[in-house]
């Protein structure tokens, strides 16, 4: 999901050199094939998953976004991360691995953007509350609650593991106006 928050687009692209090197991955943008796949279930959980994890994060606020999931940079898996405080409180950081939606209640109708799909934002129907049971890094199952953006952000992340994105839930004539934006993007260079 995209940031939204000006202040954080601010942020330049800077390497800290005491800083552990870890590799950013390049978000892929519609119509790449690997958004529309279903992504593999993770049944290894070693050290690579957790480097991979952790390149997720940066590769993530290296393109000022809140969350990603690994098909976003090209990896075929049920991988999601999401940081709705961009960097500010690690408290907030979740790593979903095999997440799944088990409770769902009401309604929130709320733009949203999507780093695969950079300057589109429309208005999705979302549900206002979700409870999501996942694994974390170490193959331990857990639970996270949340409304209003979180519960959007964990839908649209779980959505890009399933091949979905948010232009799939919007009407026929909205998609139409944004794939007419992305053609005319795209013959211009701009994506
Ligand atoms: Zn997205």
């Amino acid at each position: 999901m995209a940031n939204t928050s000006v202040a954080a687009k601010k942020t330049p692209a800077k390497r800290h050199a005491a800083k552990k090197l870890v590799r950013i991955h390049q978000v892929v943008k519609y119509p790449d094939p690997v958004l529309a796949a279903r992504g593999e279930e993770v049944t290894v959980f070693d050290e690579e998953l957790k480097t991979f994890v952790e390149e997720m994060f940066e590769s993530m606020y290296e393109a000022q976004g809140i969350g990603l999931a690994a098909p976003q940079i090209a990896v075929s898996k049920r991988i999601a991360v999401i940081d709705l405080s961009f960097k500010k409180n690690p408290e907030e950081k979740i790593a979903l691995v095999n997440p799944q939606i088990v409770e769902m209640q009401g309604k929130q109708l709320e733009e949203e953007g999507c780093l695969s799909l950079p300057e589109i934002r429309e208005k999705v129907s979302r549900a206002a509350w979700v409870k999501v049971r996942a694994q974390d890094v170490h193959g331990e199952w857990f639970e996270v609650e949340g409304e209003e953006l979180l519960a959007r952000a964990l839908q649209h992340e779980i959505d890009h593991l399933d091949g979905i994105l948010f232009i799939d839930k919007i009407s026929r004539l909205k998609r139409e106006l944004v794939m007419r934006k992305i053609k005319k993007a795209q013959k211009n260079g701009e994506w």
